[in-house]
């Protein structure tokens, strides 16, 4: 029936390869044979599948010296290998962390760099309309001449007449258009 086998194997509870035992137990055919005969052959599937299942080698190798299964490791040790792969988790979810951080602070950064180039392109915008005066104002010294402020004076007032006098002319024509498309 049961026997033993023997071979030399690494135990982690000794620590060291000890002698290792495994319990071999081959199938019991007699009690099949019985009960083969007995139900006139209607028992030989059940036997037949039982005996392709049946594993002789089930039980695992065991340390002769502690008992440790081969291949197993101690509570401690289990214990050990869970705080490693927790230290592992730990260190693998700070990195990504990490990784993450950085590409946030360079979206951030191309974000500002963007805003930075728009507000510099609307400054150059208000700063060329704020030049504007200047340079009309240049112009017509040019065209009233160096000495002649009567005439420089005289189209500085045509100038303010004449924006004004346009202004209110596309604010009447518009209200014409409104006023013509509302009736
Ligand atoms: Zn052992």
């Amino acid at each position: 029936m049961a026997h033993t086998e023997q071979t030399q194997l690494g135990c982690n509870r000794c620590g060291e390869p000890t002698l290792h035992t495994c319990v071999i137990r081959p199938m019991n055919h007699t009690p099949h044979l019985i009960v083969s005969l007995l139900l006139c052959g209607f028992w030989l599937p059940v036997w037949i599948l039982l005996a392709m299942v049946h594993n002789p080698r089930s039980d695992p190798w065991r340390c002769s010296r502690c008992g440790q299964a081969a291949g197993t490791h101690t509570p401690e040790q289990e214990w050990e290998l869970a705080v490693c792969r927790a230290e592992e988790n730990v260190q693998q979810s700070i990195h990504d962390a990490e990784r993450l951080a950085i590409r946030a602070e360079q979206r951030f950064t191309r974000v500002k760099r963007r805003a930075a180039r728009r507000h510099r392109r609307r400054n150059s915008l208000s700063l060329f309309v704020k030049s504007v005066p200047g340079r009309v104002d240049f112009a017509l010294r040019k065209i009233a001449g160096e000495e002649n402020d009567i005439i420089y004076h005289f189209l500085r007032v045509s100038i303010v007449v004449a924006g004004a006098a346009s202004i209110f002319g596309v604010a009447y024509l518009l209200t014409l258009v409104i006023s013509k498309a509302l009736t």
